[in-house]
């Protein structure tokens, strides 16, 4: 595949092999205001501030990743606006390989509203635009040590991406209804605590399960069976938009890395917490030294 040759160089001057990373997934704009308190139906708050920050899970997770050491590639769809453009800035900028990521013509880029109130809380509109484009054809992942998925595009390229994945991680958000027989193919499936209670017993038909508990940190689960359990760092909350998706991509990479589930555990749930120390998504995300250092910081 192209984009494994643009790793290349990276991976000789490393001194550990690099993971290869696809995410199959959504990219948007996020279109944040920071008000006092959310609104009621029918009402209006003001006195918000605004910002506009790339967004889309599938975008937030292949930052993350990269973020964490892996060459990573995105495989995504945006519409021919500035908007596009703005939503991949930062994928970009952090050496995230878009050569997979195709314009389409005739629609916008996802665009995701977001408000957030002054204790963190938040709540969230999507437009998905070109995401809902992004088809079967558009995917191969030849050459991905992990495949990551989530469910902001059309499910049977969901599907394709993890039945053709070396390693299929499918993060379960926003939470729908699934094809039969899909969460059994997935070698990891990552919920957090809604999205565990919208599939219930059907969790069980997934080999290994990762719920995340927000301030109180991850549980994984084999078939149904508690196999481990980590807590959260203790951090000053600003913001929880993006914990999730900086925790799926961290798992991946250090499950990727050869990490134990424990390890790699504890590494999502501190890079989730550091993630929520800071406003906005893409640019909460923490590097892996921010990472090791918090948890140096911890055990210390
Ligand atoms: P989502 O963002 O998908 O709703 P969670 O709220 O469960 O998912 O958060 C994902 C991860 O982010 C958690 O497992 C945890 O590591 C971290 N996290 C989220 N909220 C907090 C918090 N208030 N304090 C510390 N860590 C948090």
């Amino acid at each position: 595949m192209l984009w494994l040759s643009s790793f290349e160089d990276e991976r000789r001057v490393s001194s550990r092999p690099m993971s290869l990373v696809a995410v199959v997934g959504s990219v948007n704009l996020d279109l944040v205001a920071t008000a006092p308190r959310l609104p009621r139906p029918g009402e209006t708050v003001t006195d918000a501030s605004f910002a506009r920050h790339p967004g889309g899970k599938g975008g937030n997770q292949a930052l993350s990743a990269r973020r964490m050491g892996a060459g990573v590639s995105m495989i995504a769809r945006i519409g021919d606006d500035t908007e596009g453009e703005a939503a991949t800035a930062l994928l970009r900028d952090g050496g995230v390989d878009l050569t997979a990521c195709r314009v389409s013509h005739g629609t916008h880029t996802g665009i995701a509203v977001i408000v957030v109130d002054a204790a963190g809380e938040n709540q969230i509109v999507v437009a998905p635009g070109a995401n809902r484009l992004l088809g079967v054809s558009d995917v191969d992942v030849a050459g991905a040590d992990v495949v990551v998925c989530q469910l902001e595009i059309p499910l049977p390229t969901v599907e394709h991406a993890i039945r053709t994945a070396a390693f299929g991680v499918l993060n379960c958000a926003p939470a729908r209804q699934l094809p039969p027989g899909l969460l059994a193919e997935c070698d990891l499936v990552v919920v957090n605590q809604t999205e565990a209670d919208f599939y219930g017993s059907d969790l069980a038909h997934a080999r290994l399960v990762v719920k995340t508990l927000g301030a109180d940190g991850a549980v994984a689960l084999d078939r149904g069976v508690e196999v481990a359990r980590v807590p959260s760092l203790r951090v000053d909350t600003v913001d929880t938009v993006g914990a999730g998706d900086t925790f799926v991509g961290t798992l991946a990479v250090e499950l990727a890395n050869g990490a134990s589930l424990v390890e790699a555990l504890r590494m999502a749930t501190a890079a989730g917490a550091i993630a929520t120390t800071r406003s906005g998504a893409q640019p909460a995300i923490p590097t892996r030294d921010e990472v090791l250092a918090a948890r140096e910081r911890l055990e210390s």
